[in-house]
């Protein structure tokens, strides 16, 4: 039989859970909808698992999530019957962050409490928010299908270590008992636990109990009765119908799927029948989580099949480039034993994913074309989040690529601001008369594009250049010939043809001037040789002596940097 021993948290952990007492106090209320969020998952991995072993629910079928409290031993409990936790996983799970990109982040933080605070927010709080109001917490598991004797008690004072040891535990599931900071009182109350349970947990799906309480005339205060009931409405919140949903519950909904701490920008909820029948909950975040380039992780959609959670990051049902959408897709077709091969394969999930992106796209389509001022900023906000992301799925999706090419937004020499705001209608609606194409220019910076010799000529005629900046960008130009009818074309390839922008005088002029340097010009390419493909007389200058251009078929000085800088 194991000892009781003691171990240290993952230096992370320390760090976190300081930061988290300090900077989250005004929010402390949130540890309940964390605990219950756990409790709920572990309901859902135990569901998942007892498709092909029934045996796991032993005699008790019925999942709960209790909350209680102690006031003699000022402890407020929270207890599921879900999957719970072996001695090794207590030690991987309630020790560690297992999550990817954890030393990245937390080399980000500042120091500054109130920073620190949202990005704490955003990296999730989870389990350690109980010491927001806790300065000790137990947790007693039994992971179901063993027996009592292999129970674990895990304890810890949120400071530098925490013990486990084995115990007794005579049913399956994870109690978590919170040992009162001092002046945290007030949850000690059937009251206080009940309005926080339905302010932030209400959607969770299974049930939610609390003893009933009742007020004692005799002693003038109220006494806890053995009877159970059930405080939240326990069902399925994308099962509902949508007019019973409020906005704060698709809100706390979101909290609970996405592990995020602020509110989403924008959701679409939809029951799909037909070809395939599914219900979709789908949510844009407010801001890009801290891993958003981190090639291995999978997308952020909770898979249901009739309402039971069969995996988490079900990566098949949206499109790589919406890879930031959260929320849940519950199908009535698909196999409850369902594996990522399968998904992979199915047609039931192309179809899903076809008309979860529709849905997505319109979501932004509807921010973007807003004439309301709220909407129009989330778009901001979403473009600066997630914009070169968004990008990406020009050269994904064929499908849709008009759609997303209306949904660009870029910098330009318009606005004297790096922001991305300038999309392609509305360069369009600027262009000058006999103007037919759109002109861009990519840059390693915007700097660097903004002070582009190749804009001079531009400026001069009153002609707007895209500015591009983001990596992505040639790679996505590499599928955009055009937008519209107007082909892009970047100002710094070939010989620039600017079409009826030139007047007849102009012409005439400049073939005047090119006769007159003829000789200089022959001069040149002979002293340099196999150092330049071709020396010409440019108009494309007004005041830079020279300028290199890349070949019309060429690949851009840009991207033979960007492919230089990638090792190719
Ligand atoms: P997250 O929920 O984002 O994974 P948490 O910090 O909330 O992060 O929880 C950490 C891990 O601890 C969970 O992923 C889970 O494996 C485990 N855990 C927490 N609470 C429970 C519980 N009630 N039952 C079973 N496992 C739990
Ligand atoms: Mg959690």
């Amino acid at each position: 039989v194991a000892e009781k021993e003691t171990l240290g948290f993952q230096a992370e952990v320390k760090q976190l859970l300081h930061l988290m007492i300090h900077s989250l106090y005004s929010n402390k209320e949130i540890f309940l909808r964390e605990l219950i969020s756990n409790a709920s998952d572990a309901a859902d991995k135990l569901r998942f698992e007892a498709i092909n072993n029934d045996a796991l629910y032993g005699n008790d079928h019925e999942l709960k999530i209790k909350v209680s409290f102690d006031k003699a031993a000022r402890t407020v409990t929270i207890s599921d019957n879900g999957i719970g936790l072996s001695r090794e996983e207590a030690i991987a799970h309630l020790g560690t962050i297992a999550k990817s990109g954890t030393k990245e982040f937390f080399s980000k933080l500042s120091g500054d409490q109130q920073a620190d605070a949202a990005l704490i927010g955003q990296f999730g709080v989870g389990f350690y928010s109980g010491f927001i109001v806790a300065d000790r917490i137990t947790v007693e598991s039994r992971r179901a299908g063993l027996d009592a004797a292999q129970g674990v008690r895990w304890e810890s004072a949120g400071e530098g270590d925490y013990s486990v040891e084995q115990i007794d535990k005579p049913n399956r599931g994870t109690d978590v008992i919170l040992h009162l900071r001092e002046g945290e009182d007030e949850l000690l109350s059937a009251w206080k636990l009940k309005s926080i349970i339905r302010k932030y947990s209400d959607h969770i799906s299974i049930p939610i109990v609390m003893q009933k309480e009742e007020w004692d005339q005799e002693k003038q205060e109220s006494v806890l009765k053995d009877e159970l009931e059930t405080v939240n409405q326990a069902s399925a919140l994308w099962a509902r119908s949508k007019s019973d949903i409020t906005k704060e519950q698709y809100e706390e909904f979101y909290k609970h799927v996405s592990h995020d701490f602020q509110p989403p920008l924008a959701y679409t909820h939809n029951r799909v029948e037909g070809r395939s029948e599914y219900t979709q909950l789908l949510y844009v975040p407010s801001h890009a989580p801290f891993d958003l380039w981190d090639r291995n992780k999978r997308g952020g959609i909770k898979l249901y099949v009739k309402r039971v959670f069969i995996m988490d990051d079900a990566e098949q049902l949206m499109p790589t480039y919406l890879r930031f959408v959260k929320g849940v897709i519950d199908s009535a077709d698909l196999p409850l034993n369902v594996s990522r091969e399968i998904l992979q394969e199915s047609r039931d999930v192309r179809v899903i994913r076809e008309g979860s992106t529709k849905r997505v796209l319109g979501m932004l389509e509807e921010m973007a074309n807003a004439d309301e001022q709220e909407l129009k900023e989330k778009y901001t906000t979403f473009w600066r989040e997630f914009g070169q992301v968004l990008k990406e799925g020009i050269g994904e999706d064929a499908t849709n690529k008009d759609r997303i090419a209306k949904l660009l937004r870029f910098a330009s020499t318009n606005e004297d601001s790096d922001e991305q705001k300038v999309s392609f209608a509305d360069y369009a609606g600027r262009m000058k008369e006999g103007q037919d194409k759109i002109y861009y220019v990519t840059a390693e910076s915007f700097v660097a594009a903004k002070n582009s010799p190749h804009l001079e000529i531009f400026r001069k005629k009153g002609v707007e250049v895209l500015l591009m900046t983001d990596r992505v960008d040639e790679w996505m130009l590499s599928f955009l010939g055009e937008f519209e009818g107007k082909e892009l074309v970047s100002v710094a390839k070939g010989g620039l043809d600017l079409g009826k922008l030139e007047d007849e005088a102009e012409k005439k002029e400049h073939e005047e001037t090119e006769t007159q340097y003829k000789d200089l010009v022959e001069k040149m390419k002979v002293a340099l040789g196999d150092k330049a493909k071709d020396v010409r007389v440019t108009f494309r200058l007004t005041d830079s002596p020279a300028c290199l251009v890349a070949d019309e078929n060429e690949l851009s000085g840009n991207l033979v940097r960007m492919l230089k800088a990638a090792g190719q």
